[in-house]
């Protein structure tokens, strides 16, 4: 970063991310200009910039902010390419990264980088305790924990720096080159940002990139979104499934498949049809020996979901350096995260479990799929323009009823009619946004008998009605111990 000293350096967008790349600039004696859109009240942390003499615009993005002195603009992964400032760095060929790939420039601990659709807290916070029971010292960064930024700053050589990335992340990095990649799977979504699913595919492969033959590819086997994409891989790959042995890779034997609608919810649980006792996670590294790592239904999270989620980390680890005899402890202790698929407690004999997080059908799925019927799922918030036709057959398999609240209860009450449930339950917003999810828990409730689960596992964002889907999360929680 020392070709940066002395010259114009603008970070867009005053987050946590933000802030932490601002200071690295400046402490490397940068010009910096830190710019957001937010009126100067909404900007707390322009203060604590300022007091170390960073020059700090808020309230807008002023015209004569990207001139042809600036060096690089480094922006927040959610602000649109087609933002003004953006334009204008493109235009004058000014370099625009996000923060990742700042990190990545300066960390001087090799890094792993989780992407994917779906599971990338849960697969990331896991990856970091397997690799903390195996004795190598992770450091937890990104989306979640600190900015990525300041662990990269800190970190010792012989440290991991593990990093869950978000595609609106991946898609401003250039030279990014993590030492173990992991793309966990490829779902339709974000399209609002990306536009299209090509570019959104594009922005979670650039995680690959740069990697070369002394890096390590995780992918998942089973998705063939990712399987066509690690056909491009130059690293040492390393593929993991639930539904095929691997000469090569981190399996389970037996194969565990997506429970079908041959499945009696009788058997509850996953609803799949061996027995989950008899399945192992095995690790064959491709020399011919094989090592049993840990039993299916003894991992410390339910689901088959989580299941492709301890493959994961599993694969991490091992790649890492992990020998496989640290790594069944780790796996049966875990507890998750809160918000997704996060046991909420039995009321009136019914329990209840917040999955605020699941913000897309594909989530949503795995989770309903995850806890036996009968089964009461509140769904419903942002609409992204999906039509939710995926839930169709989970709709039709799994549930007892439905209760739908915000922007897309419309559209999801298409889809639970098309599966013919009967118990359908669209909730209409009353007082605020905390009322309308109470309401809706309440209807749940009513719909519940004895021995059944409720379910919140939205397969849409929070923002049509709440700040965050923690919020979202924590009002459904407390409506479920009030009732
Ligand atoms: P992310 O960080 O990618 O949003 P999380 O680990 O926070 O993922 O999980 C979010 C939700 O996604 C969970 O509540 C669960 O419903 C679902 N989920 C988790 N792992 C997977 C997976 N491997 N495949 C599909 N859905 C998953």
């Amino acid at each position: 970063l020392e070709d940066y000293q002395g010259r114009r350096v603008v970070v867009l967008g005053l987050a946590r991310s933000g802030v932490a790349a601002a200071k690295l600039f400046h402490k490397i004696g940068a010009a910096v200009v830190a710019n957001d859109r937010k009126p100067r009240e909404q900007c707390p942390e322009a203060e604590e910039l300022e007091a170390l003499g960073i020059s700090v615009v808020c309230g807008g993005h002023p015209s004569d902010l990207v001139t042809e002195d600036v060096a690089i603009v480094v922006k927040n992964p959610g602000i649109p390419y087609s933002a003004d400032p953006l334009v204008r760095a493109a235009e004058l060929g000014v370099e625009i990264v996000t923060e990742v790939e700042v990190a990545g420039r300066i960390s001087r601990a090799p890094i792993i980088g989780i992407t994917g659709s779906n599971g990338k807290t849960t697969t990331t916070t896991w990856t970091g305790e397997l690799l903390a029971a195996a004795g190598l010292s992770p450091l937890v960064a990104g989306n979640i924990g600190r900015p990525l930024c300041d662990a990269a700053e800190e970190i010792e050589p012989q440290d991991w720096l593990v990093a869950e990335l978000s595609s609106f992340q991946l898609k401003g990095t250039v030279d990014f080159k993590p030492r173990i990649a992991c793309l966990l799977n490829l779902a339709e979504t974000h399209l609002d940002y990306h536009g299209t699913m090509d570019d959104y595919v594009a922005s979670k492969a650039k995680l690959f990139a740069n990697q070369t033959e002394e890096d390590t590819a995780v992918y998942n086997a089973d998705d063939p979104a990712v399987l066509k994409l690690s056909e491009a891989f130059r690293a040492s790959k390393l593929p993991f499934s639930l539904l095929r042995s691997l000469d090569a890779g981190v399996f389970v034997e037996p194969a565990y498949p997506m429970p079908g609608s041959d499945v009696s919810p009788a058997e509850g649980g996953d609803g799949s049809s061996a027995s989950p006792a008899e399945r192992w996670i095995v690790y064959r590294p491709g020399d011919g020996t094989e090592h049993r790592i840990a039993r299916v239904d003894r991992l410390g999270i339910p689901g088959r979901h989580n299941a492709a989620n301890a493959l994961a980390a599993i694969a991490i680890a091992l790649a890492a350096g992990a020998k496989p005899e640290q790594l069944r402890e780790p796996l049966e202790s875990f507890r998750g995260v809160e918000h997704r698929l996060e046991y909420a407690g039995t009321f009136g004999g019914v329990k209840y479990y917040n999955d605020s997080k699941a913000t897309n059908a594909t989530a949503t799925t795995m989770s309903v799929y995850s806890l036996p019927a009968p089964l009461i799922l509140i769904a419903g918030g942002l609409d992204r323009g999906s039509d939710y036709m995926e839930l169709l057959p989970v709709f039709r398999e799994r549930l007892k009823g439905v209760v739908l609240l915000g922007e897309t209860r419309e559209k999801i009450r298409k889809v639970a009619e098309a599966a013919g449930l009967t118990s359908v339950k669209v909730v209409e917003p009353v007082g605020d946004a905390a009322d309308t999810l109470r309401l809706a828990v309440k209807e749940a409730a009513a719909m519940a008998s004895p021995g059944d689960t409720v379910l919140l596992s939205p397969a849409c964002a929070s923002w049509d009605m709440f700040p965050s889907y923690e919020v979202r999360g924590r009002i459904f929680k407390e409506s479920a111990h009030t009732l």
